[in-house]
């Protein structure tokens, strides 16, 4: 059933996802209650620019908020920040605050996002980016570096090495330590990953991989970060990058959420009257329940749900896509590159500043990926919205148009 004016939509989590729903269920024409409960005491903002143009000192942190006076007049909601959901009833429904108060809701959204992992050793000096609170922690620290002073960052994911890269623009000395032998291998496969990682040395960045620390002491201002070969890295400053895990604690007990995420349907509905957005969300992409951690994913979902509930109308399945810029290069994926699958270049070369490969699966073209060529990208989009063979993807070759 569409939402009514007697409705009370309660959405958890005030990140990207969140924020999308409510502007969306707000420019359909949704006229009944809406309450945001964010645990942050920042109205909704971006992350992406935080490893990118706020840690290079180029952007201030304001200017990545998602709010402006515009959008916050044309979005009426019931601001609940600085308050934590503790627990979902899904038959209620109500969602209860870290306060004690219960938020009765006529429908629930679950959008809590994902939280950064943490190194087993954890010093005065380390820290992870995820929060806007990171990145003014970060920002603090970096002022008080002195000139000969290192940061190291462990694992060279994409938020490592895009943090890796606008630090160096900033003229500081980076170590990056990656665990695996080919950094994004696991993402992207051994050919694409091992092409980008060649690109850290060009930008900069000093990238040893294969590495395995062993522990993390901190003495006077300065952490040592020691590794199983014995070598020993004296930084102001340590930054982990290993990872996230679905913020779903909270709802535990409400038989939803598993460690991979919460699983739902094509309109983004875990059960009737309950949905999920964005980071936490285990939607199908070609069968297969998918959990990725995009914006772009955040972004549709929250379109495809409001449509759904308040219209009853079904968008056409979302293309997984991300970007991310490192080592002075732009990556974009459409679709998802299973690490095992083929990689046809069909553009440029690995050993280029420019390529777009296409990856198989099951004679399907499973992702496109660019390097720098974001047109050819876009273009290729097509291959990925309705499932398209090899044979028909190079006929078409829609990335030289
Ligand atoms: C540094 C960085 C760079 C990135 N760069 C890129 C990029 O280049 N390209 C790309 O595609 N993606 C990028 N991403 C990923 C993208 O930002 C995420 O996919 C997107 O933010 C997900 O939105 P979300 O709303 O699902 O979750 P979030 O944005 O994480 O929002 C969830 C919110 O819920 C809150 N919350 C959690 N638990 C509770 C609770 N119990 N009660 C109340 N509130 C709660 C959290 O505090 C948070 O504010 C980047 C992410 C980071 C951190």
């Amino acid at each position: 059933m569409s939402l009514s004016a007697d409705d009370h939509v309660v959405v958890v989590g005030a990140g990207l996802a969140g924020w999308t729903f409510c502007e969306e269920l707000r420019r359909r024409e949704y006229r009944g209650a809406l309450t945001l409960v964010g645990e942050e005491e920042h109205e909704p903002y971006d992350r992406p620019p935080l490893s990118k143009q706020v840690a290079e000192g180029k952007w201030e942190l304001e200017r990545t908020s998602l709010v402006t006076p515009e959008r916050r007049a044309a979005t009426e909601v019931t601001w609940r920040l600085a308050e934590r959901a503790v627990e979902l009833n899904v038959s209620g429904p109500f969602v209860e605050l870290n306060s004690g108060e219960r938020l009765h809701a006529t429908r629930v959204v679950v959008a809590t996002g994902v939280r950064a992992r943490q190194l087993p050793w954890r010093t005065p000096e380390t820290m992870t980016l995820r929060r806007r609170d990171d990145a003014e922690r970060l920002s603090r620290a970096l002022h008080s570096l002195r000139p000969s002073d290192e940061v190291v960052i462990v694992g060279a994911g994409f938020i490592g090495a895009e943090l890796a890269t606008a630090l160096v623009r900033r003229g500081l000395h980076v170590r990056v330590l990656e665990a695996a032998p080919i950094p994004l291998a696991a993402q992207l496969g051994p050919d694409i990953a091992r092409a980008i990682a060649a690109k850290a040395s060009t930008a900069g960045v000093n990238l040893r991989t294969g590495v395995e620390i062993v522990g993390i002491s901190s003495e006077g201002g300065y952490s040592d970060v020691l590794l199983s070969d014995g070598s020993e890295y004296h930084a102001r400053l340590v930054v982990a990058g290993v990872g996230a895990e679905p913020a779903l604690e909270w709802i535990a007990g409400s038989g939803l959420a598993t460690a991979q995420g919460i699983l739902v349907n094509e309109h983004f509905e875990a059960r009737a009257r309950i949905g999920a957005l964005g980071d936490v969300a285990r939607f199908p992409w070609r069968g297969e329940p998918t959990r990725l951690e995009h914006w772009q994913i955040a972004h549709d979902s929250a379109r495809t749900l409001a449509a759904w509930w308040v219209n009853g109308e079904a968008l056409a399945p979302l293309v997984p896509y991300f970007w991310s810029d490192q080592y002075g290069q732009k990556v974009q994926v459409l679709g998802r590159p299973h690490p095992e699958a083929r990689v046809h270049v069909v553009r440029g070369g690995l050993d280029e500043d420019r390529f777009v490969g296409l990856y198989e699966r099951g004679g399907l073209v499973s992702a496109v990926v660019g390097l720098n060529q974001p047109r050819a990208l876009m273009l290729s989009r097509p291959l990925l919205v309705e499932e398209t063979s090899m044979e028909e993807a190079f006929r078409l070759a829609p990335w030289e148009g």
